[in-house]
C-alpha cells in the first residue's frame, strides 16, 4: 500500500513512454495496473476508469486473456463497491470467457495436436521420402556409380579400343608396308621371270623349232646348221642355269674359293682369246693388254674367268659394230687390276648405282619397260659377290652414248698361302668356233614373191627364221630397228617380222616408225616376243601391230601367220584398188597415213592430168619416192603399179567429165591425158565395161 506513489510515479512514466511509442498492448498493461492502484487506494471511481480503458483496449485488441483478467478485476471491484449485480455479471462474462478460452485452448491443444500429429505424419512423411530419396539416392548412387561405372568402362573400352585401333593402325601399317615391299619384291620376281623367262625362250626356240624339223624329215638343207644352232643354244642355257645357281649359293655363303697355283696370266689371255671370234664377226676393235710375263699365283680361276666372261660380254653386247673394246690386266704391288673398257651405249649416271644389284638392267624407256638388250641382270651381280669373296673391289665409270669402263681390283694371294697345284692355260683358238654354215641355195624363191623384212637382233633366231621361209619368200634382215626403218623405207617390203627387244630401236619403236610412215603405213608386222604377256602383246597391238608370236613359236604358226597376213593385204589392196574407181579418196578406208598417201598421190595425178608427157617417174619424184619405192607402195596398198593407177584416175576423171558432158569422148581423151581416143576408148571400156560414147548418150 504505502508504495502505491512511486508505483503510480513509474506508471505514468512508463504510460507516457507507452504512449510516445504507441505500445497499446503495453498500455493495456498499463492500465491494468492504474486500476489496481487506484482499486488499492480504493479509489473505486478512477479504477473502474482503469479497469474499462484496460477491457476496451483488450477487447480492441482481441487479448482474451487480458479480458479475462479486468473481467476478474472487474468483479473484485464490484464486490468491494458492493454492486453485486454487476460482479456476477462480470463473473459470468468472466466464465464464459474462462470456458472460451478452455475451449480454445483445448482446440488450441486439439490443434497443437493435430499439427503435432501432422508434423509427425509430416515427419514420418519427410522421413519416409527422406528414405526414399535416400534408396533413391543409393540407387541413384548405385545409378550414379553405374553410369560412373559405365562412364569408366567406357573410357577404359575406349582408350583398349584406342590402343586396339592404333595397334591395327600400326598392323595395317606394317601390313601396308608388307603389302609395299611384297608388291615390290612381287614386281622384281615378276620382272625378273619375265626376262628370265625371254632369256629361257630364245635359246628354246632355237632348241625346239630345229629339232621338229629335223624329226619331221622335211629337212632339205644340210643338218649340221640345226645341230650347231641347238648344241649353241643348249650352251647358253646351261650357262644362264649355272648363273643363277651361283647366284642361290652365293646367296646362302655357299660359295667358296677354290684356289690353284698357275699363271694368271696366261689365264686370262686364254679367256679373252673366246672373244676374238666375237669381235671379228661384229667388226669390233677387241685390244688385250696382257703383260707376257708369267705371273705365278694362287687363283680360283672358274670364279675369276666368270668375272671376265660377264665383263667382257657385257662390253661386247653394249657396243655397236666398228666399236672398240679393251682389255687389260695389269699387277699394281700387292693387286691385280682387271680393266675392261668400251665404246658401247654407256649406262646413265643414275643408274651407276644399281647395275650391280641382281636382276638389274637399266630400261631403254622407263615409262614402257621395254629393254633393248637381252640378259637377266644376273651377271654383274654375280661378278660383284665373287669379287667381294677374293676380297676384292670393283669400279666402274660411265659415260652415256660414250662408253663403259669396269675395273676390278684383287688382291694378290701370298705365296705361302698357295695350294701345290699348279694349273696351265691354253691359249684359245682364235676364229670362228663353228664356222657358219652357208644356207642350201636350193630352195630360191621366184622373183615376185612377197618380200619379208625380218628384224631381230639376235643371230640365231633371224638364222632360223631364214631357214623356215627362204623358200617360199624374199627376205632383207636388219638387226636392230633402226636398220629395220631404213631397209623397209627402201624396200617397201610385203611384211614385217619383228623382234620386240632389240637394241639401237626398240620393236615398239620400230613398229611406231613403220606404221607412221606413209611409205611403209600399210606393211603389216608380226611382232615376236619372249613376252607373252597380255600387257606387251595389248602394247604392240594398239600401236598397229597386226600379229604376234610369242617365242618359242611354232614354225607352223609362224607359216601360217605369214601367209594369212600376206593374202589379207593382197586381198584389201585389191578392194582399195576397185575402190579408187568409185570413191574418193577420202572414202576409201585406210589408215590415215595410207589416206595420206593416196590423197597426195591423187591431187600430184590430177595436177598433171591433161599432160600427156607426165610420167611414173616425174609422179615418184612429185611423192617424194624413189620409182621402185612408188610402184611397191601403189602394189601393196592398192594392188595396182603406178601406170595402172595413174591411168585409173585418168579414166575416172573423164567418166566423170563424160557424165557431165563437158565435151565429145576424143575431147575428154585429151583433157585427161591420154593421146590416142582410140587407146582411151579401149582403156575405157576395160575399165567400166562400157564405151566412152555409151557414158555420153547415157548421161
Ligand atoms: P644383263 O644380263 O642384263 O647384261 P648384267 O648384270 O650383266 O645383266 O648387267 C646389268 C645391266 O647393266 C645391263 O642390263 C646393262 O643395262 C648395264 N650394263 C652392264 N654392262 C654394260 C656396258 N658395258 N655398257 C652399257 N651398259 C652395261
Amino acid at each position: 500500500e504505502k508504495n502505491y506513489d512511486s508505483a503510480e510515479y513509474y506508471l505514468q512514466k512508463s504510460y507516457q513512454l507507452v504512449r510516445e511509442k504507441q505500445q497499446t498492448g503495453n498500455l493495456n498493461l498499463n492500465y491494468l495496473v492504474w486500476g489496481k492502484i487506484k482499486y488499492g487506494r480504493e479509489e473505486y471511481d478512477s479504477a473502474r476508469y482503469y479497469f474499462q480503458q484496460g477491457l476496451e483496449s483488450a477487447l480492441e485488441t482481441q487479448d482474451l486473456k487480458s479480458q479475462k483478467t479486468y473481467y476478474l478485476n472487474f468483479v473484485k471491484l464490484y464486490k468491494a463497491t458492493k454492486d453485486f449485480q454487476k460482479a456476477l455479471e462480470y463473473q459470468k462474462k468472466y466464465t464464459q470467457l474462462s470456458d472460451s478460452l478452455a475451449t480454445l485452448k483445448a482446440a488450441e491443444q486439439l490443434n497443437t495436436l493435430a499439427i503435432e500429429y501432422e508434423t509427425q505424419q509430416k515427419e514420418n512423411q519427410i522421413n519416409e521420402q527422406q528414405l526414399e530419396i535416400s534408396r533413391q539416392k543409393s540407387r541413384q548412387i548405385m545409378l550414379g556409380g553405374g553410369t560412373a561405372f559405365l562412364i569408366l568402362a567406357s573410357i577404359i573400352g575406349f582408350l583398349l579400343f584406342q590402343n586396339r585401333q592404333r595397334k591395327a593402325q600400326i598392323a595395317l601399317e606394317l601390313e601396308k608396308a608388307e603389302a609395299a615391299s611384297l608388291r615390290e619384291m612381287d614386281r622384281v620376281k615378276s620382272h625378273f621371270f619375265a626376262n628370265i623367262s625371254h632369256e629361257f625362250r630364245t635359246p628354246l626356240t632355237l632348241i625346239l623349232g630345229p629339232l621338229k624339223k629335223l624329226m619331221s624329215g622335211s629337212l632339205e638343207e644340210n643338218p649340221r646348221l640345226y645341230f650347231q644352232l641347238m648344241k649353241r643354244n643348249a650352251e647358253r642355257l646351261l650357262q644362264l642355269i649355272n648363273q643363277l645357281l651361283d647366284l642361290s649359293k652365293l646367296e646362302a655363303g655357299k660359295m667358296e674359293l677354290r684356289l690353284e697355283k698357275g699363271d694368271i696370266m696366261a689365264f686370262f689371255r686364254s679367256v679373252a682369246g673366246n672373244f676374238i671370234s666375237q669381235a671379228n664377226a661384229k667388226n669390233i676393235h677387241f685390244d688385250i693388254q696382257i703383260p707376257t710375263d708369267p705371273l705365278i699365283t694362287a687363283f680360283d680361276a672358274d670364279k675369276l674367268e666368270k668375272v671376265v666372261n660377264n665383263l667382257l660380254s657385257n662390253a661386247f653386247k653394249f657396243t655397236p659394230e666398228e666399236g672398240k673394246i679393251s682389255l687389260s690386266i695389269s699387277q699394281r704391288g700387292q693387286n691385280l687390276e682387271i680393266s675392261v673398257k668400251d665404246s658401247g651405249i654407256g649406262i646413265p649416271e643414275e643408274r651407276l648405282a644399281n647395275i650391280f644389284e641382281r636382276f638389274f638392267q637399266v630400261q631403254s624407256d622407263p615409262n614402257r619397260e621395254v629393254r633393248a638388250y637381252e640378259g637377266s641382270g644376273i651377271g654383274l651381280a654375280l661378278v660383284k659377290e665373287i669379287i667381294d669373296l677374293h676380297g676384292g673391289e670393283i669400279q666402274v665409270e660411265s659415260q652415256l652414248g660414250e662408253g663403259s669402263h669396269f675395273r676390278v681390283i684383287l688382291p694378290l694371294i701370298e705365296q705361302g698361302e698357295m695350294m701345290e697345284s699348279v694349273i696351265s692355260f691354253q691359249p684359245a683358238i682364235s676364229g670362228l668356233e663353228e664356222n657358219q654354215p652357208v644356207l642350201a641355195s636350193r630352195s630360191n624363191p621366184a622373183s615376185n614373191a612377197p618380200v619379208i623384212l625380218i628384224t631381230e637382233d639376235n643371230d640365231d633366231i633371224r638364222l632360223y627364221l631364214k631357214t623356215l621361209l627362204q623358200s617360199e619368200y624374199q627376205l632383207i634382215e636388219a638387226a636392230h630397228g633402226r636398220e629395220g626403218c631404213e631397209k623397209a623405207q627402201a624396200r617397201i617390203p610385203d611384211l614385217i617380222i619383228s623382234d620386240v627387244m632389240m637394241p639401237e630401236m626398240d620393236g615398239f619403236t620400230f613398229l611406231k616408225t613403220i606404221k607412221n610412215d606413209p611409205r611403209t603405213s600399210h606393211i603389216p608386222v608380226i611382232m615376236l616376243t619372249a613376252r607373252a604377256g597380255k600387257q606387251s602383246k595389248l602394247q604392240g597391238l594398239n600401236i598397229g601391230a597386226d600379229d604376234y608370236l610369242a617365242k618359242p613359236f611354232d614354225e607352223e604358226e609362224l607359216l601360217i601367220k605369214v601367209r594369212n597376213l600376206i593374202e589379207q593385204r593382197r586381198k584389201l589392196s585389191q578392194k582399195l584398188g576397185r575402190d579408187i574407181v568409185r570413191l574418193s579418196p577420202e572414202e576409201i578406208e585406210v589408215e590415215s597415213a595410207d589416206k595420206q598417201f593416196l590423197s597426195r598421190v591423187i591431187t600430184v595425178i590430177e595436177t598433171y592430168m591433161a599432160d600427156e608427157n607426165f610420167t611414173i617417174e616425174d609422179l615418184s619424184q612429185e611423192v617424194g619416192l624413189s620409182r621402185s619405192q612408188l610402184h611397191r607402195k601403189l602394189k601393196g596398198l592398192v594392188d595396182q603399179s603406178p601406170s595402172v593407177f595413174l591411168r585409173t584416175i585418168r579414166l575416172k576423171r573423164a567418166k566423170q567429165l563424160l557424165e557431165e558432158k563437158v565435151g565429145t569422148s576424143a575431147e575428154i581423151s585429151f583433157l585427161v591425158g591420154f593421146n590416142s581416143p582410140a587407146y582411151f576408148t579401149r582403156c575405157f571400156r576395160e575399165q567400166f565395161g562400157v564405151t566412152p560414147g555409151e557414158i555420153g548418150s547415157l548421161g
